[in-house]
């Protein structure tokens, strides 16, 4: 087992322990994880355990699969046979397997529970809440459902399971409606034979707790338990990990405090202390040196959390070298900073073309213009744990209406928000529509006008249809206004997206509010570039099947959530700015809010082995009617020890090229004639097609090259102006030879405006003249 020489003396010894619990609590980047896989492999190769005896648990489904990966690889190289495999899970899935499995009793523990129960997804929650809150008179203004589904999970992932869950509302009224609501909720999921998310996890306990046979077998099978990232565990998750362990308590957790980051889940970092009193013979085992950062990012991280004053402060060193500093990157706005980032990224690709980058941020919303960026700069990319931004569900139902908006005849996009959000027009009521459509030839929308007029469904249906109609024949004439922000604000409005959205107090309905926000922001710069509605709907859907995604890409774009457990040679961690990173709700909230916001700026920093990136924008739009906010840089950024970081903002960029510049004009001034020097600086510029204003000569006396300042210009300085110039200029100026994936070679022949949002016209050889847009169009210049 060559593998356990690559260990150090305190991994070696959590992978070697014996039988009995076992806790390893240690900073990011120790080992913990190696710790799990390392002990599996152990278990199987040296003690002879039955793989199919080992059950191994993790927090996402790509943790899981690659730590099954690992494992698989450790057994192969020593020669293990292949063949059974140990069960490596998250919580749900294996919940979810257990319920399956023992689907037979389900009905004992859960009247009209069976195994062939089905999963509820978001919205059939949502229909569900509405109809209860309907059938009890409850005012919809008075309480949301999303509200009402946000405090069952709560009281669920807190409290027991099943019918003994109190609800609490804001007062005893509200908890009174609450509490009606889950009763009839609950009723509802007991006739469909259905489980929401969180009764996966709290069924499954109930089955271990109501029957000791089912738990004995279990603890049987499983004789092995081994949880990764048991600091966010929850309530439930905690219980199933006790009662699993059973008396044989062959348990094995790793954690960190430092990287709690779901409390908004109900997980409870107080499971770690819980876990040494539930296992009072608990082996606890520390490590403490870092393998993953090189030590000037591991400085800067511990520098941030090391302000959290809920937590133990614990010793983290890496014997490495000292590497790169992070870099600090700052920009004027956030376009002007994601194509910084992706500059930045692209020398570091450039240097190294193996590199893998991570670009981390707080809200999925930011992907946006980072996707932009990227496309302009023809790098493909993928974006982790979530579709691109333009395939997101919110937006394609925006722009589905839209399109449907604009051109009635567009039945795919019709169909698609026919009921979205839920109005009553279900699936049969398609099927009709669709019959009336094909035997009379009809388009979608001709069916559903003739389905009304001549009551060909059933007065419901109809009634539904009918709002739906007349809801289409508003948005018709919002839309022919052209005004793109506005007709997009009104369908957020006009169709309820925007009331089910924010009626919602759970995580993804925010960040789906955010995404749309982002939406008409993006309308909104469309319309600045003097485009129609039309432009704006062909640049997303080119941007939406662009080939510009790619599952075996080098960049990767997630958020700081999905990055927990992974690691990247560098990471650039984006929109480091004060109401993003910490994020707006966490502020006023109270310390704990504050200091899961540093955890995770934390687990963010230690994402990065080489090079870790960290950027802000000066400004940002956040709402498309304001201008652009002024944006402080995040606190985080100000806890990091200013000769920790490397400065190459921009602004620090031009300083150091206008030093140079100055440098090179000196020299030359005092080897030549003044003339050769302000010449060759000139010429540098003519060069690059760039005028370059020099100081009028006094009479008597020979033309000068203006000599350079080196603080911050207030009046530019010219030679910094021609700099400016030169980055003006960008790509694609008029008469460039471009090639778009669709169009083929095509030469520019307009350019409006300058960087992402430039408005081209292109000649393209076999598609005559198209209007695209710098930012969207994914073009490479030849
Ligand atoms: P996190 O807290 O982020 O989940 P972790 O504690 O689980 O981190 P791992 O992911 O297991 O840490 O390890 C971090 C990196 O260090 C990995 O690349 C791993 O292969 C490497 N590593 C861990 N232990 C050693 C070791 N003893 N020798 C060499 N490399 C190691
Ligand atoms: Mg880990």
């Amino acid at each position: 087992m060559t593998f356990l020489a690559s260990l150090n003396p305190q991994q070696r010894e959590a992978v070697e322990h014996a039988d009995g619990p076992l806790l390893v609590v240690a900073g990011a980047g120790s080992g913990k994880t190696r710790v799990v896989v390392c002990r599996i492999a152990w278990l199987i190769l040296e003690r002879g355990v039955q793989p199919q005896a080992i059950l191994g648990v993790t927090f996402t489904n790509k943790a899981a699969g690659e730590m099954r990966a690992r494992v698989g690889r450790l057994l192969e190289e020593n020669g293990h046979p292949a063949g059974a495999a140990p069960l490596v899970s998250t919580f749900h899935s294996f919940c979810a397997r257990l319920l399956r499995r023992y689907g037979n009793r389900l009905g004992e523990v859960r009247e009209g529970l069976g195994p062939g129960f089905s999963i509820l997804g978001n919205s059939d929650q949502v229909a569900i809440v509405k109809a209860a809150l309907k059938e009890i008179g409850a005012d919809a203004g008075d309480l949301k459902p999303r509200r009402v589904l946000g405090a069952i999970s709560r009281a669920k992932n807190l409290g027991g399971a099943g019918d003994a869950v109190e609800l609490h509302g804001a007062d005893s009224a509200e908890s009174g409606i609450l509490n009606r609501v889950y009763k009839l909720y609950r009723e509802s999921l007991v006739a469909a034979n259905a489980l929401d998310f969180d009764d996966l996890l709290l069924e499954a306990v109930r089955l271990l707790r109501s029957f000791p046979e089912i738990r004995e077998a279990l603890q049987d099978r499983y004789r092995h338990l081994l949880v990764d990232e048991f600091q966010d565990t929850n309530r439930p998750q905690y219980e199933l990990v006790r009662m699993l362990a059973g008396t044989r308590r062959n348990v094995c957790v790793v954690g960190d405090q430092d990287q709690a980051i779901y409390s908004w889940r109900g997980a409870d970092i107080g499971n770690i202390l819980g876990f040494e009193q539930d296992f009072p013979a608990a082996r606890r085992i520390h490590l403490e040196q870092n393998y993953r950062s090189s030590g000037n990012i591991l400085k800067a991280a511990t520098a941030v959390v090391a302000n959290n004053t809920q937590r133990k402060a614990k010793r983290l060193w890496t014997d490495g070298p000292e590497g790169d500093r992070p870099v600090l990157l700052r920009s004027s706005d956030a376009h002007a900073e994601a194509r910084a980032v992706v500059h930045h990224i692209e020398g570091l690709l450039d240097a190294d073309p193996q590199m893998r980058v991570g670009v981390l941020y707080r809200t999925n919303a930011q992907s946006r213009l980072i996707e932009q960026a990227l496309r302009q700069a023809g790098r493909q990319f993928a974006v982790v744990g979530g579709p691109a931004f333009y395939e997101r569900a919110e937006v394609k139902n925006l722009l589905a209406y839209l399109r449907a908006a604009l051109s009635p005849g567009d039945a795919v996009s019709l169909q698609r928000i026919l009921n979205v959000p839920a109005r009553g027009i279900g699936r049969s009521t398609l099927g009709r529509l669709q019959e009336i459509a094909s035997r009379g030839d009809l388009t979608l929308w001709q069916a559903i006008g003739q389905a009304v007029d001549l009551q060909l469904v059933a007065p419901r249906a109809r009634a539904a249809l009918d709002r739906f109609r007349k809801l289409m024949a508003r948005l018709r004439r919002t839309a022919a206004s052209g005004n793109l922000r506005f007709t997009l604000e009104r369908i957020f409005e006009e169709t309820g997206y925007r009331q089910m959205l924010e009626s919602d107090e759970s995580p993804e309905s925010r960040s789906r509010l955010e995404n749309i926000r982002e939406l008409i922001i993006a309308a909104q710069e469309s319309a600045d570039c003097g485009e129609s509605l039309e432009d704006f709907l062909d640049q997303a859907a080119l941007v939406a099947d662009s080939d510009g995604i790619d599952t075996g890409a080098r960049i990767l774009l997630l958020t700081l959530h999905v990055a927990k457990g992974l690691e990247f040679p560098a990471v650039a961690m984006v929109g480091m700015e004060e109401t993003l990173l910490p994020h707006r709700r966490s502020l006023g909230a109270g310390d704990d809010a504050l200091e899961e916001e540093r955890r995770l700026c934390y687990v963010g920093m230690t994402r990065a082995r080489r090079h870790l990136i960290l950027s802000h924008a000066a400004s940002r739009r956040l709402y498309p009617r304001s201008p652009a906010e002024e944006m402080l840089p995040s606190r985080f950024l100000g806890e990091i020890p200013a000769d920790l970081l490397d400065d190459r903002s921009p602004w620090q960029r031009r300083v150091e090229a206008e030093k140079a510049v100055h440098r090179t004009a000196t020299v030359r001034a005092t080897s030549m004639e003044t003339h050769n020097s302000v010449s060759a600086v000139a010429g540098f510029f003519k060069e690059r097609g760039i005028h370059v204003e020099m100081e009028p000569a006094p009479a008597g006396r020979r033309a000068q090259a203006r000599p350079v300042r080196t603080q911050p210009p207030r009046g530019a300085p010219r030679l910094g102006r021609a700099l400016r110039d030169l980055r003006r200029q960008g790509p694609f100026a008029s008469g460039t030879r471009v090639r778009h994936s669709k169009f083929g070679v095509g030469v520019v022949r307009r350019r409006e405006g300058e960087g992402p949002r430039a408005k081209l016209s292109v000649y393209f050889d076999s598609h005559g003249m198209k209007k695209l847009v710098a930012g969207y169009a994914n073009l490479q210049e030849l």
